[in-house]
């Protein structure tokens, strides 16, 4: 279970690359892929290449040409409410959509991520990123790929042709589904896919709890799990512990606090404790959304209250109240209470926005902000010494059990002296995700060399229990094959039918 711990694998350096190929059109790709095919070259696209976190826009091994996409940035048909569907080449960011939609067809949204503006939703996609309604692999379908051997085809109903009615509307078409085989593998290169876009809710409500009694977070994850397979609460339950919390909030709070109020020093180190304080009071708080007309808004919130009881309190939050609180609490800066929620009100907003489609880099600032780089933009992370690391376990939709193993991983990672920042994140009805992360400094060796340690003590936690993480990052590549050998041989053979010479993205996800 070694890891690579090179620097680059840890945050979006770009080790032994050969160089970069920019194609802009799917025949450019395949003529690409053709030669690097008879060249026996390896190539390892990206869409955007910001997989912070999961390695970058590194490749697995050394020696290959990056595939850079991101100059093929259309949306290549019209957008209507009658056909929800964006057909999306991989360079469209989560900004270009959101725009081309507010532009075209305001109606509609889309399930964004909490990662930057500017991150891909075909590279997320493929690596079976989440956005805040639920996991992007849900929502992908439809694809036009470029094979390892050179082969240009589409699945579903793409096949059918331009021609056809159903090229872009029925997601299963028929017959064995290959859109799966595209997803976290290395068999082609993904050139366009059909993305699903999403009628804009009359009304939309984000739901917080937080839990009273750290002792009761399994009940808690039990409550809202039923929630979720209920359909009452159909957004991604996002129960996150303090510190992740806190971490989300903090640059929101610290400008608004420093612009608008002019503190600084001790009185604004108070002035955020009391905000923090007001958020997330208790160890976790959940964070989650009601969507639908205002009578099933008011109903299921109303059951939500009822299901919930004591165990947490309850906020709730909407376009409109934020409006008004913001507009209150702002004229009433001068008072310490009232400017403690403004800031709160500032660090959520964004957040809050996720739910309505739009995308932010709330996230990624909170990053540059704790290593003093607010001078770069989001998309310029890996340039700052921010150092990040995903460990995130898939977890059985079970209180008892999902307690006792966070316990065992916060443990685990206070043992290294690290903090770890966690959101169970309440995916799908049966199943959740502990989306976990380190930060380090990256240009200290130590630090670096101790994140590793860290994330690998965690992964052997996972493995101990027979558990494994829901996406992978570029350096434990090698580890993941260390189970199920059958079903990794079947990976590989899959891989000699699709890529022969083996040039897409050698090692990722199990395969040379
Ligand atoms: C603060 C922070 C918050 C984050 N929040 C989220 C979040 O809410 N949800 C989430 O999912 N992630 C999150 N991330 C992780 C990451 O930033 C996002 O997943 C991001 O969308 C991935 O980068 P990208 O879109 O540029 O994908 P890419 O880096 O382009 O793609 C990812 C991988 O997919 C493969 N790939 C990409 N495109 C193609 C293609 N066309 N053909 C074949 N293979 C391809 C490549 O192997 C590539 O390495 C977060 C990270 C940070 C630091």
């Amino acid at each position: 279970m070694a890891s690579q711990a090179a620097e680059g694998v840890v945050e979006g350096g770009r080790p032994a690359l050969l160089d970069v190929l920019r194609p802009t059109s799917t025949d450019e790709v395949q003529r690409m892929v053709i030669a690097a095919r008879d060249a026996r070259q390896a190539i390892y696209p990206v869409s955007t290449g910001l997989n912070w976190g999961y390695g970058g826009a590194d490749p697995v091994r050394p020696g290959a040409r990056l595939m850079d996409l991101s100059g093929m940035r259309a949306i290549r048909e019209k957008i209507t409410p009658l056909n929800p569907v964006a057909v999306i080449e991989p360079g469209v960011t989560q900004a270009d959509l959101h725009q081309h939609l507010q532009r075209h067809c305001p109606s509609l949204m889309f399930n964004v991520t909490g990662s930057a503006a500017a991150t891909s939703i075909i590279g997320n996609a493929l690596d079976r990123g989440v956005g805040y309604l639920g996991p992007r692999r849900e929502d992908l379908f439809g694809l036009e790929v470029v094979t390892g051997a050179g082969q240009l085809i589409h699945t579903g109903f793409r096949r059918l042709g331009v021609d056809s009615p159903l090229r872009h509307c029925h997601p299963y078409g028929l017959g064995p589904m290959l859109d799966g085989l595209f997803f976290q593998s290395n068999f082609g290169v993904v050139t366009s896919a059909c993305f699903k876009l999403l009628p804009r809710p009359p009304r939309q409500v984000a739901v917080s709890l937080a839990l009273r009694s750290q002792e009761r977070l399994g009940e808690f994850v039990d409550v809202l799990a039923a929630l979720k397979r209920e359909r009452l609460m159909d957004s991604v339950t996002h129960i996150g512990n303090k510190a992740r919390t806190q971490a989300s909030l903090q640059y929101g709070m610290n400008s608004y606090l420093q612009t608008e109020c002019g503190l600084s020093g001790r009185q604004l180190e108070l002035a955020v404790q009391r905000a923090t304080a007001r958020v997330a009071p208790h160890e976790w708080t959940s964070l989650g959304g009601v969507a639908g007309t205002a009578r099933q808004v008011d109903a299921a919130l109303a059951e939500v209250r009822a299901r919930v009881g004591g165990l947490a309190r309850m906020t709730t939050v909407d376009d409109r109240k934020l409006a008004l609180g913001h507009a209150v609490l702002h004229a009433l800066r001068f008072l310490p209470w009232a400017r403690a929620n403004a800031a709160a009100i500032a660090a959520i907003k964004p957040l809050h926005g996720l739910a309505a489609g739009i995308p932010t880099d709330a996230a990624v600032d909170n990053l540059l902000w704790k290593f003093g780089r607010t001078d770069l933009s989001a998309q310029q992370l890996a340039q700052s010494s921010s150092g990040v690391l995903f460990i995130s376990p898939a977890l059985p939709m079970d209180g008892k059990f999902v307690a006792m193993f966070v316990k065992k991983m916060i443990e685990t990672a206070r043992e290294h002296q690290h903090t770890l920042y966690l959101t169970l994140n309440i995916e799908m009805a049966n199943t959740l995700v502990a989306v976990s992360n380190l930060l380090f400094d990256r240009s200290d060796p130590v630090a670096v060399a101790s994140a590793q340690r860290c994330a690998d003590a965690l992964y052997g936690l996972i493995r101990e229990h027979r558990l494994e993480v829901y996406r992978a990052r570029t350096d434990m590549m090698a580890s993941i094959t260390e189970v199920s050998a059958e079903y990794w041989e079947t990976v590989r053979e899959l891989k000699r039918v699709l890529d022969p010479m083996g040039i897409i993205s050698p090692g990722r996800y199990g395969t040379s």
